[in-house]
C-alpha cells in the first residue's frame, strides 16, 4: 500500500467486506417488510392465473361459432348464464351458446374465445340472446400460470423488498416474508466545535450535519441506527461514549480520523483497538479509517461533510450490504458511462469521486463537474446527481467517457 495516499478503495471495500458480522433473520409480515432484505428464496405457492381466466368484459364462447361475425353480419349466440369473477359458471358452454363474463372470471368450459362487451349487443333482455359483432378471440384469455408457476422461485435470496417484490410475494402466496435482522449501527458524532442544530452558533463552532445526514444514510441502507449522545475532542470521554454503545454491529464515528493532534479517533483505535485500515486512496474521504474496538467494528468517517457521506456510501454501504447478503451492485460499483461536458480533475495518487451534474438528450447522458468540490461544501451534495470517478493520475477531457454513481437512489 502506498502509505501516504492509503490503500485502493476495491481493497478497502473487500476488507471491509470480510468484516461482516452475520445478523441471523426474522420473519416479518409483508405490510413490515418494504426495505428489506430476503433471507430466503421465495417461491411461489400457487399458479397464476389458477385458472384460465377473461382479460376482459365480455363473452366466452366457441371461437368457431363466430367466424366472420361483423357489425354489418352479427352472429346470434344463445345467452345460457353468467361468470362473474370469483363465481365460476358450472355448466359447459356448447355450440350456439355463449356465457356473460367479467375480467379475471374462468373461462367456462368449453368456451375458447372472448368477444369483448364493446363489440355485442344484447337486443331484448328477455330473449336471452347476444349479438356479436366481431369473432372470438383466443387471445383475450390469459391461461393458467402464464403469469406464475407453483414451486418456482420468483424472488431471490438477497432481494431487497420494494413495492414491486412485495405485491409479488403476495401474489405467490405469501402472508410473511423471511427477511435478514436488520443491522444495528450506533453512529457517534464528535468535535469540540460541532453543536446541535436549533440553537444558536458561538463564534467558531458548526452544526452536527454529519449525525443528520448519517443517520439517514443508514437508515436508507436498512440499518437500525442509534444516536450515541456527542462528545467533544477529548480522549476519555471518546472512549467512555464507545463503551456505552452496547450491542450494535457497527460503531460509526464522525470526525477526529485524520492527522491533527486532536484526531483522537484515530489514536483510540490505534492504542487500544486495531486497525484494518487508515487512510484510502480515494479524494473525497481520504483519512477514512477502519478497525475494531474489542469485537466491535469501526468504521471512522472523516468530519467534513462530504467526506463522510461519500465514505459511508463507498465503504458504510459495503459493509452493511455484505452483512444483508444483498445481491444488488454496491453503489461504489452501480456506475453509468456519461459523456464529460466540463474537465474532471484527477487527483495524483487518488481515484476522485467529484461532485457530478447528470442530464440527458439525444446523444445520451452527459456529466458536469460542480464548480466547488472542496470537502466543506455541504450543499453541493444536494445539488449533485452523482459521483464521477476518476482515475488517478489521469484528467477527463471535456467530450471523454467518464464513470458516474447515480446518487438519488441511496440518499433516501
Ligand atoms: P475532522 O475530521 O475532525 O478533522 O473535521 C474536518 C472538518 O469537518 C472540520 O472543519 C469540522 O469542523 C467539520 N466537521 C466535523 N464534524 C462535523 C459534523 N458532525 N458536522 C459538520 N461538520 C463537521
Ligand atoms: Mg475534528
Amino acid at each position: 500500500m502506498d502509505v501516504v495516499s492509503g490503500i485502493a478503495p476495491s481493497e478497502a471495500i473487500d476488507i471491509v467486506r470480510r468484516e461482516r458480522p452475520s445478523l441471523g433473520d426474522e420473519r416479518v409480515a409483508l405490510d413490515d417488510a418494504l426495505g428489506r432484505v430476503l433471507a430466503e428464496d421465495l417461491a411461489s405457492r400457487c399458479d397464476h392465473p389458477g385458472v384460465d381466466n377473461s382479460a376482459l368484459d365480455g363473452y366466452a364462447c366457441r371461437v368457431k361459432d363466430t367466424e366472420g361475425a361483423s357489425t354489418a353480419a352479427p352472429v346470434r349466440l344463445r345467452l345460457v348464464g353468467e361468470a362473474p369473477a370469483g363465481r365460476p359458471y358450472q355448466g359447459r358452454v356448447g355450440p350456439g351458446e355463449a356465457v356473460r363474463i367479467f375480467t379475471g372470471a374462468a373461462v367456462p368450459d368449453g368456451a375458447d374465445g372472448i368477444v369483448p362487451v364493446e363489440a355485442s349487443r344484447e337486443p331484448d333482455e328477455a330473449a336471452a340472446v347476444v349479438e356479436l359483432l366481431q369473432p372470438a378471440r383466443a387471445s383475450d384469455i390469459r391461461r393458467r400460470a402464464q403469469d406464475l408457476e407453483d414451486g418456482r422461485v420468483y424472488l431471490a435470496r438477497g432481494r431487497r423488498l420494494d413495492a414491486a417484490a412485495l405485491g409479488l410475494a403476495a401474489g405467490m402466496g405469501h402472508g410473511t416474508v423471511p427477511v435478514v435482522r436488520r443491522p444495528r449501527v450506533a453512529l457517534l458524532t464528535t468535535g469540540d466545535e460541532v453543536v446541535d442544530p436549533g440553537r444558536p452558533l458561538e463564534r467558531g463552532q458548526v452544526y452536527d450535519s454529519n449525525g443528520a445526514s448519517l443517520m439517514a444514510l443508514g437508515r436508507a441502507a436498512g440499518a437500525e441506527m442509534v444516536r450515541l449522545p456527542r462528545v467533544g475532542d477529548d480522549a476519555a470521554a471518546l472512549e467512555e461514549a464507545l463503551g456505552r454503545a452496547g450491542r450494535v454491529d457497527l460503531l460509526l464515528t464522525s470526525g477526529g480520523v485524520s492527522m491533527g493532534r486532536y484526531d483522537l479517533v484515530r489514536d483510540l483505535l490505534f492504542d487500544k483497538g486495531a486497525v484494518h485500515f487508515w487512510k484510502v486512496a480515494m479524494k473525497p474521504g481520504g483519512p477514512a479509517l477502519f478497525g475494531r474496538l474489542g469485537d466491535l467494528p469501526v468504521l471512522g468517517l472523516p468530519g467534513n461533510p462530504v467526506s463522510s457521506m461519500v465514505v459511508f456510501l463507498v465503504l458504510g454501504r459495503s459493509f452493511l450490504d455484505a452483512a444483508l447478503g444483498r445481491n444488488d451492485p454496491l453503489p461504489y460499483r452501480d456506475r453509468r458511462q456519461a459523456r464529460a461536458s466540463t474537465r474532471f480533475a484527477a487527483a495524483s495518487a487518488k481515484e476522485s469521486l467529484p461532485r457530478a451534474r447528470l442530464s440527458r438528450d439525444d446523444a445520451g447522458l452527459h456529466a458536469a463537474a460542480l464548480p466547488n468540490q472542496s470537502s466543506g461544501v455541504l450543499r453541493s451534495m444536494t445539488e449533485a446527481d452523482a459521483l464521477a470517478v476518476v482515475p488517478p493520475g489521469t484528467d477527463v477531457a471535456v467530450g471523454d467517457l467518464v464513470d458516474v454513481i447515480p446518487l438519488a437512489g441511496h440518499l433516501r
